[in-house]
């Protein structure tokens, strides 16, 4: 379902996060009124029929109520004329408790996206998350009790984070119940924090190829074991671009971590053939093999034939060390 999204820049923020400035990455600082909205809604409705309202950009929850109600109200205008089938609100680990997400609840809103970056202490402290572990522990388990769905959204190459950790919070993720997951590697932006880290030479960004590498292991251990990855790699329009100080940065990123993600299935299953749907053709040119348009994604496999999520959690149960060790540290601490 195509999402309408609403940016609210960093309202409702208790701190600023190192990584962040909404203004590189949106280029609009401005709140939009409600009637900048109804034009939006409308223009959707025309070209789709039915779609799901989004406040994406600050922490929703940390709102005062009656700014959340209002932007409610108005999405809650296109939920009740069947235009809307869906409300979503992103908001971060230490502004969810049982009344908010009640309030919530109340006023139709169905998914929420948690920005909790990293399952890692030192990575939060480093990063001026203003949260810890603990945090996000205590609000999976109230989205879980309330039956509210909610996505998280990781990343990588922050401050005091390493491979280990990164593969560590992708399996963290997979045992908090998330439906969803979003992951992007760190940029440094052009008014961020990290920007003047960067600069003193106190913060080193991940080299793309890095970032490629860890971002499809991470993807590999979400997928396998059935949680949907929605986005990979930050959008900046190209026109923002030039806000982009340093860091890993490619507009393909996401579909460069699908093929090295590809690629890895490859080199471990050896396949004879690979069948694939009009969704992977862009992947093709990766790999060398004899390949044949079917109804499902997936190899030949000495005769057999392996459906990609079949031969992804195969991969995954095979030799690939370093997501081992990742995966006894998680389930060490369960
Ligand atoms: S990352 Fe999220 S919580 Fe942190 S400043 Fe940005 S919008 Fe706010």
């Amino acid at each position: 379902m195509k999402i309408l999204p609403i940016f609210l820049p960093q309202m409702g923020c208790i701190n600023k996060c190192v990584f962040c400035d909404q203004r590189s990455t949106t280029g609009s600082p401005k709140v939009p009124d409600l009637s900048q909205l109804d034009e939006l809604a409308k223009d959707y409705r025309l070209s789709l029929g039915q779609f799901e309202i989004a406040f994406y950009g600050g922490t929703f929850t940390g709102l005062d109520e009656t700014l959340q109600l209002l932007y409610l109200d108005w999405a809650n205008k296109y939920v009740m004329d069947g235009a809307c089938v869906g409300i979503r609100i992103s908001t971060r680990p230490d502004q969810i408790d049982e009344r908010k997400i009640e309030f919530l609840k109340a006023h139709n809103v169905t998914f929420i996206e948690m920005g909790v970056q990293s399952f890692d202490d030192e990575v939060l402290k480093r990063s001026y998350r203003g949260h810890t572990v603990r945090d996000i522990e205590n609000a999976c388990k109230i989205l879980k009790d309330t039956q509210m769905d909610f996505g998280l959204h990781l990343m990588i190459g922050l401050p005091a984070d390493d491979e280990q950790k990164d593969l560590y919070s992708a399996y963290r993720v997979v045992q908090s119940g998330a439906k969803t997951c979003r992951i992007h590697p760190t940029l440094v932006l052009r008014d961020s924090i990290l920007s003047q880290f960067y600069a003193s030479g106190e913060y080193e960004p991940l080299e793309i190829d890095r970032a490629i590498d860890i971002c499809s292991k991470m993807v590999g251990i979400l997928q396998s074991r059935g949680v949907r990855v929605i986005r990979i790699g930050l959008f900046i329009p190209s026109d923002l671009e030039k806000n982009i100080v340093a860091g890993p940065y490619h507009p393909r990123f996401g579909e460069l971590v699908k093929i090295d993600l590809m690629k890895k299935v490859v080199s471990y299953l050896k396949p004879d053939k690979i069948f694939y749907t009009p969704k992977q053709r862009s992947l093709l040119r990766a790999v060398n093999l004899q390949v044949q348009m079917g109804e499902e994604f997936g190899f030949l496999v000495s005769g057999r034939f392996l459906k990609w999520n079949d031969a992804l959690a195969e991969y995954m149960s095979g030799g690939v060390q370093d997501v081992r060790t990742a995966e006894k540290g998680c389930s060490a601490k369960n």
